[in-house]
């Protein structure tokens, strides 16, 4: 085994190939895993269309479980809640390695290190192309934050935690405490099921959670919702929020104007929104200023997250896995293999997840 199978992603629309990359002569502090279990984010999709820029060429898919198969030279390496990392353990990790010096690192944002290497969102370098999911295996840098997995965590549930559980827990540590408050999520896909899961663990009232597709939204009840409706049908549910004040947190995950416009006006006054949705371009917004101050409404945007994050999604995985049905949300397993052959119709799938593994 010296060469490793890579679905690569070369800039052009829709077209993945399969090539075989030599695999690295590790260096001190790199790890290199073999690739569990990838799902592919809409964020991946996005890539794939062109409507999101990303550098070519390059291995998509971030969401990834490993099993660590080999250590560098004099490694030795510590997981984030100081496990020490061995040949075999089942890992997950930090979808951004950062720095831990720069400006942004020293504030605390370290998703926006000025040094950042993405995982699954990095340009090809000699040697260094191993570091994205859809490949048989992928080198883990000396700076990447990693997290050992329990073996009876469901690999459906596992390997979405670095991306949308994760940003989701940092969206929850946000909006600060959530109990007894009534809340509306826009959108039930990965993000707003496990928001209104780790909502109604933290003790929320309502959970009112909108989706245009009736069978996501019903499925939002599975995942802690009150009700999952319609968008059309908020301002009905206004009126439960607070004796019809409104809500106290919003977060809107569908990227969609109108669902940010709505839900700003559904917010009660000093109510807060928490935008996590528009992470490609979209059409700006029309915002009343008026509004803004004479309601004294937060509006705040939260992109990726820091490694406490990761750690806070694994941990409410752990506990909570068998309550709520993240398993389920992996529609299909596809082989590495299909995956070229699979792309034009990822688009239109209706599962919330497509997952990807070097055997199928
Ligand atoms: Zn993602
Ligand atoms: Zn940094």
């Amino acid at each position: 085994m010296s060469t490793s199978t890579a679905a690569v992603f070369s800039g052009e629309a829709n077209q993945l190939e399969l090539w075989e990359i030599p695999l690295p002569q590790l260096q001190t502090g790199e790890l290199l895993v073999e690739v569990l279990g990838c799902t592919i984010c809409p964020s991946d999709l996005h890539s794939i269309s062109g409507r999101r820029q990303t550098p070519v060429p390059s291995i998509l898919g971030h969401e990834i479980v490993g099993r660590i198969v080999e250590l560098g030279p004099n490694t030795t390496r510590f997981d984030l809640r100081h496990q020490p990392l061995r040949v075999g353990d089942r890992v997950g990790w930090a979808v951004i390695v950062h720095c831990g010096n720069c400006f942004y690192c020293h504030l605390g944002l370290t998703q926006k290190c000025l040094h950042a290497t993405k995982y699954g969102h990095s340009r090809f370098r000699p040697d260094r192309e191993l570091l994205g999911g859809f490949a048989e295996h992928c080198l883990l840098l000396p700076e990447t934050q990693i997290i050992k997995l329990p073996d009876e965590l469901p690999l459906e549930s596992a390997c979405p935690a670095g991306c949308g559980t994760a940003t989701a827990a940092a969206a929850i540590e946000l909006a600060g405490q959530l109990a007894g408050l009534d809340l509306l999520i826009c959108g039930a896909g990965l993000l707003g099921l496990t928001l209104a899961a780790m909502a109604r663990v933290a003790g929320a009232n309502q959970i009112v959670c909108l989706d245009p597709n009736p069978a996501r939204a019903a499925r939002s009840l599975e995942f802690g919702a009150s009700t999952g409706v319609h968008p059309d049908e908020l301002v009905e549910w206004q009126r439960s929020a607070n004796g019809g004040h409104g809500f106290d947190v919003a977060w809107e995950t569908s990227a969609q104007t109108e669902a940010f416009c709505s839900a700003l006006s559904a917010l009660r006054q000093g109510g807060r929104l928490i935008e996590l949705g528009a992470v490609y371009p979209v059409p700006p917004t029309p915002l009343v200023l008026e509004q803004l101050v004479r309601r004294n409404l937060t509006i705040q945007g939260q992109h990726n997250y820091s490694p406490r994050h990761l750690v806070k999604a694994i941990e409410f995985l752990e506990a909570h896995h068998g309550h709520f049905p993240f398993a389920s949300l992996v529609g299909d397993w596809i082989s590495l293999g299909e995956l070229p052959d699979w792309i034009e119709r990822l688009g239109s799938n209706s599962a919330i997840r497509i997952g990807v593994r070097s055997r199928s």
